[in-house]
């Protein structure tokens, strides 16, 4: 289970904070993550990537990831996006 999204299985092993960032290549720093959290996160820190993820439900336009991390990401101290739909009539 994605640690990020807790929705998707994982499917790799994610660097908390990167190693490019001076992350360190142990235990402490690891954890198993689905591949779209990994590819969105990328270079980020969880504290920069929480930051952008929050952004992009606050605009509205949040990406699946963003949605799914909102729900279930102990990581975001944001709900999820409110979806306006237009109306039926
Ligand atoms: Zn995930």
């Amino acid at each position: 289970m994605c640690v990020y999204c807790r929705i998707r299985p994982a499917d790799h092993l994610d660097h908390i904070v990167p190693i490019s960032r001076g992350g360190a290549n142990a235990l402490a720093n690891i954890a198993p993550a689905c591949t779209p959290c990994g590819t969105s996160k990328g270079a980020l820190t969880v504290a920069e990537w929480v930051t952008v993820l929050a952004a992009e439900i606050a605009a509205g336009c949040g990406s699946p990831v963003a949605a799914a991390a909102g729900q279930t990401s102990p990581y975001l101290p944001v709900g999820p996006a409110t979806v306006r739909r237009p109306r039926d009539t």
